[in-house]
């Protein structure tokens, strides 16, 4: 297994460069924070971007959904993706306006779809997403029996191509802005779980499960 993607015209970050990565050991934990992504493809001259929960499992980006979902038919006849990640660290707040920003880590990758097939392989990837979502989760709630299987379709796309940005500290302002009276830093934005509300229907005196009362998720 390599430990960085090549860089080529298809993933050099061209505008900050230094800000560009690409070696997995800063890309994957980005993957592996994010709740959800973005897919993007283009179907008959027309792109589509989708947000949709994912997992990474080594070098493949587990994705899955109702069959019949476009977008998975599309990965299902190995066609090609391009998939956003994004998290959000900070406002960067400058003396002038121009140099407001904001604090981030972002991948961007490239791969092609195949499908999961096969009742023990499904259950494997629907684990990991499960589990991707919440940590303890797959072995608290009933697993997906046949049925439910069935109505199910799961991709994995398999990572040719990545980069990621990351953007980190203070402002950069003008030289000569740097006396001016106006405040300027970074306002830290951090993602926070609320306390947990019960179903209406739960049945009388069951406890909040433990993987809600220790939420965490891979990366995080
Ligand atoms: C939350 C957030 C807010 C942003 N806001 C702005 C904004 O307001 N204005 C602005 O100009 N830019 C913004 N950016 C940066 C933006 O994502 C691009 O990096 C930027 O537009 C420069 O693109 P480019 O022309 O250099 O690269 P492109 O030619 O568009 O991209 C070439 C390749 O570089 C890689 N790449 C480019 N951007 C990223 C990225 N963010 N993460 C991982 N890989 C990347 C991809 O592999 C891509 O295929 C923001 C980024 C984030 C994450």
């Amino acid at each position: 297994m390599t430990k960085e993607f090549p860089k080529t015209p298809r993933n050099q970050v061209r505008r900050i460069p230094h800000r560009g990565r690409y070696d997995k050991a800063t890309i994957y934990p980005i993957i592996d924070e994010a709740l959800i992504c973005h897919v993007g493809f283009a179907l008959d001259g027309q792109s589509y971007l989708i947000p949709t929960l994912h997992a990474r499992q080594e070098d493949r980006i587990l994705l899955h959904g109702a069959k019949g979902n476009r977008m998975l038919k599309h990965l299902q006849s190995g066609g090609e993706v391009c998939i956003a990640i994004t998290l959000v660290d900070g406002l960067v707040l400058a003396r002038s306006v121009f140099h407001h920003s904001i604090n981030y880590r972002s991948v961007v990758l490239f791969g092609r779809g195949e499908s999961i097939e096969g009742k023990e392989e499904k259950l494997a990837a629907m684990e990991i997403v499960t589990e991707q979502i919440l940590r303890g989760r797959w072995q608290e709630a009933r697993q997906p029996n046949q049925k439910e299987l069935d109505v199910t379709s799961i991709v994995a796309v398999t990572i040719e191509s990545a980069s990621a940005k990351v953007r980190t500290g203070p402002p950069i302002d003008e030289e000569e802005d740097y006396t001016l009276p106006v405040w300027a830093g970074v306002l830290p934005i951090r993602p926070a779980v609320g306390n947990p509300e019960k179903d209406l229907r739960l049945r009388e005196g069951l406890p909040v499960s433990p993987s809600v009362m220790n939420y965490s998720r891979r990366g995080r």
